[in-house]
């Protein structure tokens, strides 16, 4: 059968997404002190009649940083537009956004460390003193003049906060950090979803499928929907944790939720490598997958599950990989004593 890819399949699931998207703080689970601080900072806003305060959320992907900027945007009664680093290509394009934005409006940017140098140089004065340049005319008679905008909220996501500047991540007033989920949590959040989706799972099943999800909400859901279609075609329609594993099995999830990418990345980087220490680009280049995807998608989570880790020298896998793939470690590393 054909490998399944979670983090492709997860991008042609938009609309489903959508559809199990919380709207407000009391249905989003999870990440509790960074909701009980947000809760507090939107009641503030709301009290003295002011836009809420700049906020940058980090965290790797499908973790809920769009989730929680459109509950804020939500709580706070306004209007939520979302655009992404990439799309703003020039200025024009961000002052277009930001002049149709009404008082005390939630301007998300996905993806903000991936703004041009002048896109984001050109975002410095609109959210400090809500006011942009903008030039009128061509050719001599070009002029520049100076346009007020509402007073804004800009909500900025990023999965690299290590590639944020200086002077961009100084101009935020609330940062927030989200982190992995637990099993516990993934397991109501799958329970939530197949609610809306009315179809049944019992609690053995939503933890099973809470397990192989890599910490993160957007997996979960993804892995129920194909769940989902396993059990109405294989089974009697309802999700019970004989169907579950047998749909996980099939889509050649494992047990610690990695899937044919980590398996991969773990084992090339010991087969070609010995195990590393081996750069992200050589990496790369011989899976054939964009560094920066690696960085921001993969990694992470196998760090934190301790299947990888970062040297100066490069990365490299540890024991409980080869472990995890039944392999024996060479008797020569350090790799060894992790
Ligand atoms: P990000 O912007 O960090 O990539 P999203 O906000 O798009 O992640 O979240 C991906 C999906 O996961 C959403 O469609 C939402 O249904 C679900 N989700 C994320 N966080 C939560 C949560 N805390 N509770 C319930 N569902 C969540």
């Amino acid at each position: 059968m054909e490998d399944f890819d979670i983090h492709n399949n997860i991008t042609r699931d938009g609309e489903f997404e959508k559809a199990l998207r919380p709207s407000y703080f009391d249905s989003f689970n999870g990440q509790e002190k960074i909701v009980e601080n947000l809760k507090v900072f939107v009641q503030a806003a709301k009290l003295r009649g002011e836009p809420l305060d700049h906020l940058l959320l980090f965290g790797p992907p499908g973790l809920g940083k769009t989730t929680l900027a459109g509950i804020i945007a939500n709580e706070l009664g306004v209007n939520f537009k979302v655009t992404s680093g990439p799309v703003l290509d020039k200025p024009g394009d961000l002052a277009g956004i930001l002049t149709g934005l009404e008082e005390h409006d939630v301007l998300f940017i996905d993806e903000i460390h991936r703004l041009s140098r002048v896109v984001e140089e050109y975002l410095y004065s609109a959210m400090e003193d809500y006011r942009i340049d903008i030039m009128i005319d061509k050719g001599p008679g070009a002029r520049s003049v100076q346009l007020s905008l509402s007073p804004f909220t800009l909500i900025g996501a990023t999965t690299r906060s290590g590639m944020l500047t200086a002077p961009m991540r100084a101009r935020f007033g609330i940062n927030c950090h989200l982190e992995y989920y637990s099993h516990e949590v993934l397991e109501r959040i799958i329970r939530r979803s197949a609610a809306l989706l009315q179809v049944k799972i019992t609690p053995e099943a939503a933890h099973e499928i809470a397990l192989r999800s890599r910490g993160t909400p957007r997996i979960a859901n993804s892995l129920l929907r194909r769940v989902r279609d396993f059990a109405q075609v294989k089974g009697s329609g309802d999700i019970d944790p004989e169907i579950a594993r047998f749909a996980l099995e099939a889509l050649n999830i494992d047990s610690h939720g990695l899937d044919e990418m980590d398996h991969k990345l773990l084992s090339t980087m010991i087969h070609k490598f010995g195990g590393g220490p081996v750069g992200i680009s050589t990496i790369a280049t011989a899976i054939g997958e964009e560094a920066d995807t690696i960085e921001e998608v993969y990694e992470p989570f196998l760090i934190m599950e301790g299947f990888l880790r970062r040297t100066p020298r490069g990365r490299e896998v540890t024991s409980l990989a080869y472990r995890h793939l039944r392999l024996n470690p060479p008797v020569s590393t350090s790799s060894l004593f992790d």
